[in-house]
């Protein structure tokens, strides 16, 4: 028997949004992700959206006494941790699957930026490089999974919403002020059973209490 976990989200966004691609364009240095089988709206990929989730549970999780690896280096994954079994590890793949996440109705425009000379601190004319920024008012998308039981799969459902609810800001020029948002809604069904909030609470709740349970 296996479990299948569907996860809807929803951010509301109070910036612009940047995420760079590979995708060139004429007159622009960094270009945003465009989804080319639809209606070509931007998109933040699901590499990104996947890597920031993880990142948002990890500090969420540490902060809360939980110790969990840090992946932002592959060198110091461990492999054991709850994060790496939701989100997977060089050992096993992530039992998740995520696609990239729409940036509906979304308005593009470009911002111009000079990097500084670090020495001078003046900027030189040629350094002056184009963004290109998407306007929305959301970024929403859905992330499902294969579990071995419900219990798992409501685990990794919980720290998906984790890392929602931690991460203030997405993609690049976070401290310049881009990608800012916060999370609307999040619908969690295991096996088409609709599963609250509350419930994915609860499952953190356990995680920082097992770790009380062991320092006792
Ligand atoms: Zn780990």
């Amino acid at each position: 028997m296996t479990s299948r976990l569907a996860v809807d989200f929803r951010f509301c966004l109070v910036s612009g949004v940047h995420v760079t691609g590979e995708r060139a364009e004429l007159w622009t240095d960094k270009a945003l992700v465009l989804d080319w089988r639809e209606v070509r709206h931007p998109v933040v990929p699901a590499t990104t959206l996947k890597g920031w989730l993880r990142d948002g549970a990890e500090r969420a999780l540490r902060s809360l006494g939980v110790q969990v690896c840090d992946a932002s280096s592959a060198s110091t994954i461990c492999g054991r941790c709850s994060v790496c079994e939701a989100f997977g590890h060089p050992g096993r793949k992530s039992p998740l699957r995520f696609r990239d996440a729409r940036l509906s109705d979304a308005l593009r425009d470009m911002k111009m930026s000079a990097s500084l000379s670090r020495h001078r601190k003046t900027a030189y004319e040629e350094r002056l490089f184009s963004t290109e920024v998407a306007w929305a008012p959301v970024l929403e998308g859905t992330i499902d999974g294969i579990f071995s039981s419900p219990d798992k799969a409501l685990r990794a459902a919980a720290l998906l919403w984790l890392g929602a609810k931690m991460g203030f800001a997405i993609g690049a020029a976070r401290s310049r002020g881009l990608g800012w948002l916060g999370l609307e809604s999040f619908q969690t069904k295991v096996d088409n059973e609709k599963r609250k909030e509350a419930e994915l609470a609860q499952q953190i709740q356990e995680m920082t209490r097992e770790v009380r349970g062991m320092s006792i």
